[in-house]
């Protein structure tokens, strides 16, 4: 059982995913200052960015959807991938 398994398990599912919306909201806050405020919280935006990626993993394992997501997203990185392709020629950037 991985440390994911162990905390829905530990700490039951509905609290673990109002956990990820809690750490969302952190993240969210922090942005927000970083952005609004001009805040210097570099070391705010590490810790809350490790605390959504974690419980982002922990809601993949909650629903079982590891794969899919890990396909979703390697579909919609490749059609960003484009626009931006698009995007570089209609604004004549050679950059990339
Ligand atoms: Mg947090």
């Amino acid at each position: 059982m991985n440390i994911y398994e162990r905390a829905l398990k530990t700490w039951g599912k509905e609290p673990q995913m109002l956990q990820v919306i809690e750490e969302m909201s952190e993240l969210t806050k922090e942005i927000l200052k970083n952005i609004n405020r001009k805040k210097d919280n570099v070391a705010e935006l590490i810790e809350e960015t490790a605390d959504v990626e974690i419980m982002l993993s922990q809601l993949k394992c909650c629903y079982n959807i590891t794969k899919e997501v890990e396909d979703y997203k390697a579909q919609k990185l490749i059609k960003i991938a484009k626009r931006l392709d698009e995007w570089d020629k209609e604004h004549g950037n050679t950059a990339a």
